[in-house]
């Protein structure tokens, strides 16, 4: 028999009492469920003064947004905890730290960060963090190199893919990043507005042929542990500070589905600004988010090399010019995975503020377009692009 059953606020208070680790668990008096993502429940244990001290987060049998109908396994609560924890190890500023978890509860304590705020909502209203993609870079770098195959012992790394299968949430990515959007697929949701887009994509055999590519090297190519899920809403930052949360998609898979996704996301916020902002902050804006995309690579890919030349385990790795080329590798996955972010989170089933924000119907239909437009051209010509600058470049022609 399982010991699992579903947390109340009352729950939640006695168990930060227990594993919150504070000086003086009998001043933790309250629980508020603050929840706004699709899967779990997460409740803030405060304190007599209402000072919220330590995280609660639970996961439900089901998809929290969907309801019973939809059930989902909680062996994602320690898939998430193990991850983080993995991810802390190599880089303990940039990941939350998990105080405590217990995978039969499905239930982990975290650090609180209400000090900090969702990225997502800074880049709706326009806020700029000027260290925060050169910090998600090195959060990418550190965790990706230490639990690939340059560095890994081979015999545990092994041990490592089965402790990180996750099969149940990869699925989740496999159909709605890679199936779904290219199909008519009753989980997809679009306007109208944008039907002669998604009949032409779903139509387009190029494009179609690129992305089976990109879901066959997210089956197979099992490169390092990732987070599996980096997008804007799973990062906290403050002035000088970035935080990564969220990492229930953890699992092995190609490196360049991360930094990509990370990437995605910018570029998804540069095609909904002229729709949330007035003219001048847009333009603003969009240029921040380019000098985000060429931060978030050029402090990902710099770091990892130089923990390539200074880490590497695997003599047969230390070739000169093999970690450059295995760069080059992750990069045209990481593009292509960009693309693919903004397909999926314009036309498939998990929506985003950046673009859902945008009052004025015509104004919205036309980020949306550039969001689909862009994204389809990434897939397509991700194998031509070689450098961050040619990327940038090309974004600038198309508008
Ligand atoms: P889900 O897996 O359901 O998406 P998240 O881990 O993304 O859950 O958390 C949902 C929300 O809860 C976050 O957007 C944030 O507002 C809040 N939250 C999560 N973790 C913390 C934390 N460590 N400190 C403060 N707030 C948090
Ligand atoms: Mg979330
Ligand atoms: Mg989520
Ligand atoms: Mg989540």
């Amino acid at each position: 028999m399982s010991r699992y059953y579903t947390f109340s606020a009352a729950d939640a208070v006695e168990y930060a009492r227990q594993f919150g680790g504070v000086e003086d668990p009998q001043s933790l008096v309250s629980a508020e469920e603050v929840g706004d993502g699709n899967l779990n429940l997460v409740f803030k244990i405060r304190d007599t003064a209402g000072v919220s001290r330590v995280i609660v987060k639970q996961a439900l049998p089901y998809v929290r947004c969907v309801g019973e109908s939809w059930p989902l396994t909680i062996d994602r609560s320690r898939i998430e905890a193990e991850t983080l924890i993995v991810h802390a190890e190599y880089c303990p500023q940039h990941t939350v730290k998990v105080l405590h978890h217990d995978p039969e509860l499905a239930v982990m304590v975290q650090e609180d960060l209400s000090d900090h705020l969702i990225w997502r909502g800074e880049l709706v209203k326009g806020k700029y963090y000027p260290q925060a993609a050169s910090q998600l870079g090195e959060y990418l770098a550190q965790t990706l190199f230490h639990t690939s195959d340059l560095y890994q012992d081979a015999q545990k790394k092994k041990s490592e893919v089965g402790r990180f299968l996750n099969p149940e949430l990869c699925l989740i990515t496999e159909d709605l990043f890679f199936t779904d959007p290219y199909i008519e697929h009753e989980r997809n949701r679009f306007e109208p507005a944008l039907k002669p887009e998604v009949d032409a994509l779903q139509a387009d055999m190029t494009l179609r042929l690129a992305v089976a590519s990109l879901k066959q090297r997210f089956l197979s190519n099992a490169e390092a542990l990732l987070h599996g899920d980096v997008h804007s809403g799973s990062i906290f930052v403050a002035e000088g500070s970035l935080k990564v949360i969220d990492a229930e998609f953890g699992f092995y898979g190609p490196i360049g589905f991360d930094p990509g996704s990370a990437m995605g996301n910018l570029l998804l916020n540069y095609c909904a600004l002229p729709g949330l902002v007035a003219t001048r902050e847009a333009a603003d804006g969009r240029e921040q988010r380019l000098q985000e995309l060429r931060d978030l690579w050029l402090s990902f890919s710099e770091r990892f090399l130089q923990l390539a030349r200074d880490k590497t385990q695997d003599v047969a790795f230390k070739v000169p010019g093999y970690a450059e080329h295995f760069l080059q590798q992750i990069w045209h996955d990481a593009v292509g995975y960009c693309g693919s972010e903004l397909i999926r989170r314009t036309i498939g089933f998990s929506q985003i503020a950046d673009l859902k924000n945008i009052r004025d119907d015509e104004m919205r239909h036309d980020c949306q377009r550039h969001a689909v437009s862009l994204g389809q051209w990434l897939i397509i010509t991700a194998p031509q692009i070689n450098d961050i600058e040619a990327l940038i470049a090309r974004i600038r022609q198309n508008g």
